[in-house]
């Protein structure tokens, strides 16, 4: 198995994490549905343990189905190594818990997926890691907050809803500076769109519900960074037990295999998508940083290679928000994003219905806002589809 160095994207996307001579020259990977492996003798078995020779144990700690997946991560993202998790979350919390102990802290930005919000909020402090919270997304205000007992730079970008860019290079300027750790959510830019640990981020961290498997039938999360780091994390992982099932880790495999057609898909839609709603009468704002007039479109030109699926746009009144969503035809109504289908929502009652809505607001996020992730159906349609939705708004 290898991570295709060299190779580009949409081959590596294919064939990394592959190798059919060692698996009876099946094209695609084996699932090694199995709980434990048995050695052929206790030689053999000390020789795997102590890593002498290379083999499995028990899957809670390796699993070659789920090593060929990680490989597949890791090499789109172009990290030495990759982790899997049981869920986007379980990947947050996996990437920063070996390096936080009680009294630690981490600033995070303002904007951050709802459940990390939560997790910010519910879970670090009760372990006794403060959360300090920057005023805005520069790294200026995180300087402001970084103490003697920092750790940990938590950003996410773009960020969801309002796809903002975060400047990474910045950021992990300042993280070097200060010898602090910088953790990024890079789910919605996924690794064909940005790649942070080229631009200095110590671990990405992906929901790969989301784009990366990108079929909407699966909850995972990874984690890709040094070989170094991954190793603690492993260990961490190996211990708290929050790994990914060998058959879960098949299923985001196959659907990597067709990321880098997706994501130029979900590229040109979303563009086409953005360009149709700005110039609607109806619609008072569009966030989309392929838009000239979005407040980070020269750094999203700078980072980014392209600006994905999802974008946001504001209605005059909440009601007139409510019927575009409750009026369109092809978009489903609900959460998530980076599928192949395209959904729609208000923030307020799916991604962020678990940040107050004080909070919320505070964050930017109105109840006139409406959410889209655009999926690979045929722009045209989706487009039409708004059209009629939005024919009773004007
Ligand atoms: C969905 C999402 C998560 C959480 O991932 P799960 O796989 O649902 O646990 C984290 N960050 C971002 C940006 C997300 O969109």
């Amino acid at each position: 198995m290898s991570g295709k160095a060299g190779l580009r994207p949409g081959t590596r996307a294919v064939h990394a994490g592959l190798n059919p001579a060692e698996n009876l020259c099946a094209v695609t990977a084996p699932i090694y549905q199995s709980a434990t492996f048995v050695a052929a003798d206790t030689e053999e078995l000390m020789a795997i343990n102590t890593g002498a020779r290379r083999g499995f144990v028990y899957s809670r700690v390796r699993n070659p189905t789920v090593m060929a997946a990680e490989q597949r991560v890791a090499s789109l993202e172009e990290a030495q190594s990759a982790v899997l998790y049981a869920s986007g979350m379980a990947a947050i919390a996996g990437a920063m818990a070996p390096f936080l102990k009680a009294g630690d802290g981490v600033v995070a930005l303002p904007e951050v997926y709802g459940g990390t919000a939560k997790y910010f909020r519910d879970v670090l402090p009760a372990q006794g890691v403060t959360v300090t919270w920057a005023r805005d997304l520069t790294p200026g205000a995180v300087a402001d907050c970084i103490g003697s007992m920092t750790r940990i730079i938590y950003v996410e970008t773009p960020t969801n809803p309002l796809v903002r860019v975060v400047d990474l290079a910045a950021m992990s300027e300042l993280a070097r500076e200060k010898g602090l750790m910088l953790v990024v959510d890079g789910t919605l830019g996924s690794p064909m769109n940005q790649r942070p640990l080229a631009l200095g981020a110590d671990l990405v961290v992906h929901s790969a519900s989301k784009y990366l498997n990108g079929h909407g039938d699966l909850i995972i999360g990874a984690v890709c960074g040094s070989r170094d780091l991954t190793r603690k994390l492993r260990s961490h992982q190996q211990a708290s037990g929050a790994i990914v099932d060998p058959h879960a880790a098949w299923l985001l495999m196959r659907g990597m295999a067709t990321y880098a057609l997706r994501i130029a898909q979900h590229n040109t839609s979303g563009q086409k998508v953005a360009e149709f709603l700005a110039a609607h009468p109806a619609v008072t704002c569009v966030h989309y940083p392929g838009l000239p007039d979005h407040p980070d479109h020269a750094l999203a030109c700078r980072q980014m290679t392209g600006f994905g699926g999802l974008l946001a746009f504001e209605m005059r009144t909440p009601e007139a928000a409510q019927a575009v969503v409750d009026r369109t035809r092809l978009f489903g109504i609900g959460p998530s994003i980076g599928g192949v289908e395209s959904l729609i929502s208000q923030p307020g009652n799916t991604s962020h219905f678990s940040v107050p809505a004080d909070e919320r607001r505070k964050m930017g996020i109105s109840d006139s806002l409406v959410r889209i992730s655009v999926g690979i159906e045929d722009a045209e349609d989706l487009i039409a589809d708004l059209s009629q939705a939005l024919e009773v708004c004007e």
